[in-house]
């Protein structure tokens, strides 16, 4: 599974970080940080980030 966040569209809200914390993290400056190649066992909660993103910027491949 490889996750493609748009930063350009990303608000750093941190939705994602509320629905897969050990995927997506809002770091020490206020931005988001993610694994782009998280574990298969994470992709449920993966594809919940993708859904609550008030953007759309969260973009799950394969
Ligand atoms: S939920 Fe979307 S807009 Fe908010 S921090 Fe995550 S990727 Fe960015």
């Amino acid at each position: 599974m490889k996750v493609i966040v748009d930063l350009a569209l990303c608000q750093d809200h941190g939705q994602c970080a509320i629905a897969a914390p050990e995927v997506f993290q809002i770091n020490d400056e206020g931005h988001l940080e993610y694994d782009a190649t998280p574990d298969e066992a994470m992709r449920e909660y993966v594809e919940e980030a993708a859904d609550v993103c008030p953007v759309q910027a969260i973009l799950v491949e394969g």
